[in-house]
């Protein structure tokens, strides 16, 4: 049985006050809420305020949106995992679409963000996805295969199992137009099997797979009841604490 993990990416959003206020409200909201693994990836800049916050609760997780996969040094502009380690992030968002498409990540950069972040006990939430004109070249299978293979090349049984892969169809990303839970489905029970190809059918039942794409509280419940769907990862909807509340008791089925 995997339990479900709903994840909130804020992206290029939320100033110290604006965490402030979204966190008062929301622990409040989702109180003691266990039934499924909850994350919240703030911008860098907010990290280390929401896990100072964060720290005086169990059940609420950070995440971080993005890392480099080098060890501390010249790299102006960037971050490590051990300073993500330092402010006690848990999961790191790797290879988001927008990252993929806006700042040039190869599934080959994706691979190794990933792979550094699982040698620094991070564990990655490694983003996959087809765009429109893929899906409507009837592509999908043949660029996740692409994606899951690149993504994740090198990971045997003991790395998948810490590995979250988040499928978000790029079409659907902050379009407000979302997957039906039929396609967001046989996507995920594909990768499923992807991931039995390039390990084993025991480790692949075990891998959490979110969907991710305009996710809201009106269409959670019908896409988290679908059996490969295990989460969500969530952009537009999550700055609002009390639509993410409403998201993550909606994914409790
Ligand atoms: C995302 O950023 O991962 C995402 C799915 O965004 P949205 O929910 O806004 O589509």
């Amino acid at each position: 049985m995997r339990k479900k993990i709903i994840a909130a990416n804020w992206k290029m959003n939320m100033t110290l006050g604006e965490t402030d206020a979204f966190l008062e409200t929301f622990l409040l909201e989702v109180g003691d809420e266990k039934r499924v693994d909850i994350v919240i990836a703030p911008p860098f800049t907010a990290l280390a305020r929401a896990s100072d916050r964060l720290s005086r609760v169990q059940n609420v997780k950070l995440g971080a949106q993005n890392m480099h996969w080098e060890k501390p040094g010249a790299f102006t502009g960037e971050i490590s995992a051990s300073m993500l380690r330092e402010l006690f992030v848990r999961y790191v968002v790797v290879g988001h679409s927008e990252r993929r498409t806006l700042f040039g990540e190869t599934d080959e950069i994706v691979n190794k963000k990933a792979k550094a972040a699982l040698e620094a006990s991070l564990e990655p939430i490694v983003c996959i996805g087809e765009t429109l004109s893929e899906r409507d070249g009837g592509q999908v299978e043949q660029v996740l295969e692409r994606q899951v293979r690149g993504s994740l090349a090198g990971f045997g049984p003991k790395e998948l199992q810490k590995t979250v892969i988040a499928y978000e169809p790029v079409w659907a990303i902050g379009t407000g137009r979302t997957a039906t839970p039929a396609q967001a489905q046989e996507a995920h029970a594909f990768i499923r099997k992807m991931i039995g190809a390039i390990s084993d059918a025991a480790t692949a039942d075990k891998v959490r797979i979110q969907y991710g794409g305009s996710v809201k509280a009106a269409n959670a419940a019908q896409l988290m009841g679908q059996p490969d769907i295990d989460g969500a990862l969530v952009g537009g909807a999550s700055l609002d604490p009390r639509g993410f509340v409403e998201i993550i008791k909606a994914s409790i089925v």
